[in-house]
C-alpha cells in the first residue's frame, strides 16, 4: 500500500468503532482522553506469534514482557494463552507473582536486581537471567543462605549486524567474556546452568539479524554442551520483533515495512537449524517479544479542544492527548483517525497535546479532515509502552477500559484523582 498525496484511503477512514463499540459511547462513558484495548486483538495477536513458531519448531515457551504493558488484565489474556512471564524488577515480578504466575515461569531479567530480588526469585524457583559478575556473586551468597539451588541463564550480547549494538547488558559474546561467565557458573555446584538469554534491541525491522543472533546463540548452546558438558533446557531470544508503528523518519508506513511473525520464525528457527542438534535434543526456543504483540491492540481516543492558525499560517489542533501519556510519539508518528464522518476538505495541520509546554507535539504534519471544537480522534497502535511510561504531569492519568471478545466493556483501570496525588504528600 503505497500511500499518495494525502495518505491511502483506508489510512484515513474515519473509525467510528472499536470492535463494534463507538467511539462516541466509549467517551461519553469513561471520558476523554480514554485508552481503550481490544481482548480480541490481543488473543488474535499472541495466537498468530505462537502459531508462527510453534509450526516450525518442536518446543516454543513466549514469555509476556512486563515493561511493556503490565496492566494486569492485559498480563492475564497472555498467562492465559500460555505465557509465562518476563520480568525486569522487583516490583514486576511481585506484580506476576500476584497474577498468579508461578515462580517457575518468570523469567527474571535486567541489571538492577537487589540482594532482596534475588532470594525472592530463588525462593520461587524463577529464571534468574545473570547480568554481571557483581549479580553472580551476588547470587552466590543468596545461594549459600537458602535451601534452593537458584537456576540461571547467561545473559549474552552479540554482534546480529546491527548498527547499533547493545553492549550494555549482559556479557559480550565476541570477545569472550559470556564464555567465561558460562564456563564459571557451569563448574559451580550451588548454581543450576539452565539456559542462554540474548535481546538484541527493540523495533528490529530485519529478520537478517535474529538469524545471526539466532545461530550464535544455538551455537553457543551446543558448544556448552559439548565442551562443558552442561545440556541447557532453553535458548531465550528476547524481544525485540516491530510492531505496525511507522518510524519517524520512515517513507513508507509501518505495516508496509513490518516483517510477519512467520517472517520472524522462518529466519530464526532455519537459523537454529544449522547447527547440528537432533530434533530431540533441541533446547526450548523462548521468545519474550512485547510490543509486536500489543501494540495493535491498544487506541487513544481524543477530543479536539481547539482549532488555531500559526502565524505562518499553518492549521494546528489541540487535543485533550499529551506526551504525557502518550510517550511513544516522541519516536512514532502514530496513525491518527478522525472518529466521525467528515467532509472532503483536508489540510496539512500540527496536532498539538493540552500541555502547557512547547514539546507537547503529537504530530508534527498530519493531514486531517477539518474538526470541530467536540470532534474524536483515534490514536493508533498505542498499546506498547505507553501505559507504562506515562507520567503524571500537569493532567491526571485518564481511564483504561478493555473492549471484551464478548462485546463488553470493562474499566480495568480507573482514572487518577486529586487524593491520588496528595495522599503521597502526607
Ligand atoms: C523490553 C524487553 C523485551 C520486550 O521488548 P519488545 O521490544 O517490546 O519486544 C524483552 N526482553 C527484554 C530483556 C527486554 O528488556
Amino acid at each position: 500500500m503505497m500511500p499518495g498525496k494525502v495518505g491511502t484511503d483506508t489510512y484515513l477512514s474515519p473509525v467510528t468503532e472499536i470492535d463494534g463499540l463507538s467511539v462516541d459511547r466509549l467517551v461519553r462513558e469513561y471520558g476523554s482522553p480514554l485508552f481503550a484495548f481490544s481482548e480480541q486483538t490481543v488473543r488474535s495477536n499472541i495466537q498468530a506469534a505462537k502459531r508462527a513458531f510453534a509450526t516450525r519448531y518442536p518446543k516454543v515457551q513466549f514469555a509476556w514482557s512486563y515493561k511493556t504493558n503490565y496492566l494486569s488484565s492485559i498480563c492475564k489474556i497472555f498467562h492465559e494463552e500460555g505465557s509465562w512471564a518476563e520480568v525486569v524488577s522487583g516490583f514486576e515480578f511481585d506484580k506476576a507473582v500476584k497474577n498468579g504466575v508461578q515462580g517457575s515461569h518468570i523469567l527474571f531479567n535486567g541489571p538492577a536486581k537487589t540482594k532482596e530480588d534475588l532470594r525472592k526469585a530463588v525462593q520461587k524457583g524463577a529464571f534468574i537471567h545473570l547480568d554481571s559478575l557483581d549479580e553472580l556473586y551476588l547470587l552466590e551468597e543468596v545461594a549459600d543462605e537458602e535451601a534452593e539451588r537458584p537456576k540461571v541463564a547467561i545473559r549474552v550480547n552479540l554482534d546480529a549486524g546491527l548498527a547499533q549494538k547493545w553492549d550494555r547488558f549482559g556479557f559480550n559474546l565476541e570477545d569472550g567474556q559470556a564464555w567465561s561467565a558460562i564456563a564459571k557458573v557451569a563448574q559451580m555446584e550451588k548454581l543450576d546452568l539452565k539456559g542462554l538469554h540474548c535481546h538484541i534491541g527493540t523495533f528490529i525491522l530485519s529478520t537478517k539479524a535474529y538469524a545471526k543472533a539466532s545461530e550464535k546463540m544455538a551455537r553457543l548452546a551446543y558448544d556448552v554442551w559439548q565442551k562443558l558438558g552442561v545440556r541447557l533446557e532453553y535458548i531465550d531470544l528476547g524481544g525485540g520483533f516491530a510492531s505496525h508503528n511507522t518510524l519517524k523518519a520512515s517513507y513508507l508506513v509501518g505495516p508496509d515495512v513490518c516483517p510477519s511473525f512467520d517472517d520472524y520464525a522462518e529466519a530464526i528457527t532455519e537459523a537454529i537449524y544449522k547447527v547440528p542438534f537432533k530434533t530431540s535434543e533441541l533446547p526450548m526456543l523462548v521468545l519474550e517479544t512485547g510490543r509486536a504483540l500489543i501494540d495493535d491492540a491498544g487506541y487513544l481516543l481524543s477530543t479536539v479542544l481547539s482549532n488555531k492558525r500559526s502565524a505562518t499560517g499553518r492549521r494546528y489542533v489541540v487535543i485533550d492527548a499529551g506526551v504525557n501519556m502518550l510517550f511513544t510519539s516522541f519516536w512514532y508518528d502514530h496513525k491518527i483517525s478522525p472518529a466521525q464522518p467528515y467532509s472532503k476538505y483536508f489540510e496539512d495541520v500540527s496536532l498539538f497535546g493540552p500541555l502547557c509546554m512547547n514539546i507537547d507535539m503529537i504530530r508534527e504534519y498530519v493531514c486531517l479532515p477539518l474538526l470541530n471544537r467536540g470532534d474524536h480522534l483515534v490514536i493508533h497502535n498505542v498499546g506498547a509502552y505507553n501505559v507504562t511510561q506515562w507520567m503524571q504531569f500537569i493532567t491526571l492519568r485518564p481511564n483504561v477500559v478493555m473492549v471484551k471478545s464478548d462485546g463488553s466493556v470493562v474499566r480495568v483501570r480507573q482514572s487518577e484523582s486529586l487524593s491520588d496525588v496528595c495522599e503521597k504528600e502526607g
